[in-house]
Formats: structure tokens, sequence, C-alpha cells
């Protein structure tokens, strides 16, 4: 049976850096299921479809081919054969995958393809519903939290090393509409599994939270 580590949070968490440190270290793949979402919101983007249309995305699911793929242990996502990997990370596909994750054809076409890689694989997998929803059983469940402030100040340094032009303010107030949306949808809303560890990240560094969260799993599988 694989192992799986579950890290779920809010956006901005460090939940990806993190998780990614972490798989490197314990030699196992590192899945972002973020990224399923983005790239089903920038699928409808690219339709002209608004994200948020229930029916309208539910009906473009039958001509989307989702698929990620692990390239020397990078994750890389497809959509219909085009890899979408850096087009899915703009903070309008980010808004977008928001607006998809709310509905529930989208979470259901989402939901086999991350069982099946955690099935196959020792992983750590990141998200919002991981250790409630996806992998109930996994043997190890995280939740990571950060100050929103602080949040939204690493994903704006992220998007400025990226070239990705954006404002402090306005990546915070999308940060808070995100964190809104994702914890009061009615379906898989963000909320910590009854055995998941909470790690607070604020005011650590990378190295700080990772060694957290290895302690941790050390705990739970020795
Ligand atoms: O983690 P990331 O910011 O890439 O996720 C993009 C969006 O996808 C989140 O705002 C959230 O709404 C959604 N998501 C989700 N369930 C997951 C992962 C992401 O609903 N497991």
């Amino acid at each position: 049976m694989s192992i799986n580590i579950a890290i779920d949070g809010p956006a901005g968490a460090g939940k990806s850096t993190m998780a990614k440190a972490v798989a490197k270290e314990l030699g196992y793949i590192y899945v972002d299921t973020g990224a399923l979402y983005r790239a089903v919101g920038l699928s409808a983007l690219r339709a002209g479809i608004d994200p948020s249309d229930s029916d309208a995305v539910t009906a473009a699911l039958g001509l989307m081919r989702v698929e990620l793929k692990f390239k020397d242990g990078e994750q890389r996502v497809f959509l219909n054969r085009e890899d979408v990997s850096e087009s899915i990370r703009t903070p309008e596909a980010s808004m977008a995958a928001s607006a998809v994750s709310a509905i529930p054809s989208v979470r259901k076409f989402l939901f086999q393809l991350q069982k099946d890689i955690a099935a196959a694989h020792d992983c750590v997998m990141d998200g919002r519903d991981i250790g409630t929803v996806v992998l109930p059983g996994a043997q190890v469940k995280i939740f990571l939290t950060a100050s929103p402030e602080e949040r939204a100040r690493r994903r704006f340094n992220e998007l400025k090393a990226k070239g990705i032009a954006a404002d402090y303010e306005s990546v915070l107030a999308e940060m808070k509409q995100r964190d809104y949306n994702d914890a009061n949808r009615d379906i898989a809303p963000l909320k910590p599994a009854e055995d998941a560890v909470f790690i607070d990240s604020t005011g650590l560094n990378i190295e700080q939270s990772v060694e957290k969260i290895i302690s941790v799993v050390k705990e739970k599988l020795l």
C-alpha cells in the first residue's frame, strides 16, 4: 500500500513549497491538486464560459481532458494534451479555479484522478479537501495555515519573481475573497480533518516549516 501525506490549508500558506520539500526529503512524488482546478478554470476562461456558471462548466467538462504527468519528479499539468503548467498561474486563473472548484461536477470529475495517483505512488498531496474527502485514509494529515497578510506577501513575491504584474493590496483582497469562497462553499469546504495536525507557518521560514512537518510525519509513520 502506498503512503499518502495530505497537506491542506488556505491559499498561500506555503503548502506547495513545503509539500515539495517534504516529498523530496522522503523520496515521494508531490501532487499539487490546485493545478487541476486551475486547468479546469483556465479551460472555461478560454472557452469564454463564466467559471461560476455551473451548467455551462458542467457541459464543457465532456470536452476537457486534464492529466498530470511527472517529469524528473516535477508535476506538469496538461489540458487537452497542451502543457498548461505555467498558464494556470495567473491571478485570473486563480479566481477561475476558485469559482469552478465550488461546482460539484468539477470536484467529481477530478476526484478519481487524484485517488488513482495516490493509490499508485507514495505521495505528498496538497489541496483543500485531501485529508477530508480525497484521501480520508491518508497516514499523515497536516493543516497548514498562516495569517492572510503573510500569505498575501508570499503570493505577491512569487508573482513578482515570475514577472507577473500585481500589487500587494489586490493580492491581499483576492486572497481574502478566495478564503471566503473556499471556506463557505457547500461542497468540500476548506476545513481541517478531525485527525489533522495544525501547523501555523506565520513567522517561520521554509526550513523551519519543513522541519516541523517532517517531525510530524516521522512521529506518525514510525
Ligand atoms: O492551491 P491553489 O491556489 O493552486 O488552488 C486554486 C483553487 O483551487 C483554490 O482557490 C481552491 O478553490 C481550489 N482547490 C480546491 N480543492 C483542492 C485544491 C484547490 O477546491 N484540493
